[in-house]
């Protein structure tokens, strides 16, 4: 089959979920049988948003490959259920990075460099990059049509349907429909203005998906069909549905024709519909009666896109155990932390970098372990929990990570000599996949049901096994390891106490929930029955 490509813009606002309508996408076409592959391209300058806060950027997500990486990436492996990559996200940074590495090397001797073609051409190779192993290659441009730095990369797409000839490639185009209260109307105008500024660049949208709070009136329809070019029926609505519904979302672009609609204008012919299972996940929900309420106490609790693939991991545990996890954002430098979660169910200690808040989050495992709270410790909070252990159970005074206290008399976390010598902070913790062993009759080994595991890491820090034997000697479990490196501890004295140095959020789907989610969900389930 010729090579396809579909873009993706946004218009008027960010936020506008263009990340899960990409993946929504995705999993129509996938749904035909189709091989599809998805690139982010994310306009500004840092080669990858792995130095970023999560307040700029949100959650970091991370590949099997080590990449760091929007979190759009998240919704792609989720929805689609395939692996991305390294090549799956390219930025200015990494552009520009290339470039200016061959310019130096001398492979443009005599030559200027410019936006157009040098950029654009650069832009276009990693598109085609991503395409090698696929039919229809997806590609979501971040930001919002109108911003500066998005302006070569609208270039190179609008290119490319010159290169690759126009029944291979397509437009589609995310905006917003404002309801206006007083006036109690719906209004085109952002959008015919958004659609306006990529004409000027040359690009004319093939389809408009509309987000909307009301649902858009048939002359709505067409007043954006007129004014915006596109055929009526090429003017698709997507209605919100709240946090907790998103997967509901390929089922609405389903019902109004989106895969049809795609597949005629890039001249595919595919029949293949397999939608069961999901369609079949999606109104499972509506049958949940019980809710479940689960902590996350971190120091981003403020941006709700901070812990996007932990709270994925949690719906889609819910899924399994048949309820609704309802999430309680508890600040770890509250002094309330008592009373924050005296009423919850279990608690996720997720990770994080730099000293504020770990006293916060050091009380957080302590409460969890002298409460018989289930808890789910995630690197940071894997390293918090130990050194909670280590202060208050061995009685290793002012013992720290030597992250927040270099000086430290008992650094149960430290950095290994190789990491010592590593100066520069892009791209060099440990990252990526890593195998994994589980100890048997472990609550772990329990949860996945398996001896060998693989999960995928983000850290600088490390257990430090100078202090193993005497944290186990005081009932401290090493559930799992890797290569003598402690993965996975455990409390042997309390019913679910799970902290893993890995990131296990990143590789949950929602019909495959990830072991250890759905283990912390139940003994939440059971957990707070006995309670009542
Ligand atoms: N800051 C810790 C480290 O670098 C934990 C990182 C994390 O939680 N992802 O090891």
């Amino acid at each position: 089959m010729t090579k396809k490509f579909i873009f993706v813009t946004g218009g008027v606002v960010s936020s506008l979920g263009k990340g899960i309508t990409t993946a929504s996408i995705g999993i129509l076409l996938k749904s035909k049988g189709i091989k599809v592959n998805v690139l982010k391209m994310d306009p500004y300058l840092n080669v990858d948003p792995g130095t970023m806060s999560p307040y700029q950027h949100g959650e970091v997500f991370v590949t099997e490959d080590g990449a760091e990486a929007d979190l759009d990436l998240g919704y792609y492996e989720r929805f689609l259920d395939i692996n991305m990559y390294k090549k799956n996200n390219v930025t200015t940074g990494q552009i520009y990075e290339t470039i200016l590495m061959r310019e130096r090397r001398g492979d443009y001797l005599g030559k200027t460099i410019q936006v157009i073609p040098h950029v654009t051409n650069e832009i276009k190779a990693r598109i085609s990059k991503v395409s090698e192993d696929s039919d229809i290659t997806i590609v979501e441009l971040g930001g919002t049509v109108g911003d500066i730095e998005g302006l070569p990369f609208l270039e190179a797409i609008r290119q490319f349907k010159i290169d690759k000839g126009r029944d291979n490639v397509l437009y589609i185009h995310l905006t917003l429909i404002p309801y206006i209260q007083t006036a109690e109307e719906l209004k085109t105008k952002p959008t015919q203005q958004s659609v306006g500024k990529l004409r000027e660049i040359g690009i004319e949208p093939d389809i408009i998906i509309a987000r909307t709070e009301k649902p858009l009136t048939n002359e709505i329809k067409s007043k954006i069909s007129l004014f915006c070019n596109v055929k009526k029926e090429a003017v698709i609505e997507e209605i919100d549905v709240g946090a907790g519904n998103i997967y509901a979302i390929p089922l609405i672009l389903r019902e109004q024709g989106l895969d049809k609609i795609i597949l005629r204008c890039l001249k595919i012919f595919s029949k293949k519909q397999d939608m069961h299972n999901w369609k079949k996940l999606v109104e499972s929900k509506k049958s949940f009666k019980k809710k479940v309420e689960i902590a996350i106490a971190g120091k981003y609790t403020g941006l709700k896109d901070a812990y996007k693939s932990i709270c994925s991991a949690l719906v889609h545990a819910g899924f399994a155990n048949k309820v609704n996890v309802k999430i309680k954002y508890v600040d770890a430098e509250s002094n309330s932390l008592g009373d924050d979660l005296k009423d919850v169910g279990g608690v996720i200690l997720p990770g994080g970098f730099g000293e504020r808040g770990i006293e916060g989050k050091i009380d957080v495992a302590k409460y969890a372990r002298e409460n018989n709270i289930p808890f789910l410790g995630i690197c940071l909070g894997m390293q918090c929990a130990v050194i909670e252990f280590a202060r208050n159970v061995c009685g290793m005074k002012n013992a720290n990570s030597t992250e927040f206290n270099p000086e430290t008399p008992y650094p149960v976390i430290d950095l290994l000599p190789l990491q010592r010598k590593i100066k520069t902070k892009g791209g060099t913790m440990r990252l990526g996949s890593y195998p994994c062993v589980l100890s048997e009759g472990t609550t772990a080994y329990n949860s996945y049901k398996s001896k060998k595991i693989s999960e995928r890491h983000r850290h600088r820090y490390e257990f430090n096994n100078k202090y193993k034997k005497k944290l186990v000697s005081k009932g401290l479990l090493i559930a799992g390891q890797y290569n003598g490196l402690v993965e996975v501890v455990e409390l042997k004295e309390h019913p679910w106490f799970v902290a893993t140095q890995y990131h296990p959020e990143f590789k949950s789907r929602p019909l495959n929930p990830h072991p250890l989610f759905k283990g912390l969900v139940k003994e939440a389930i059971e957990y707070t029955n006995g309670r009542k």
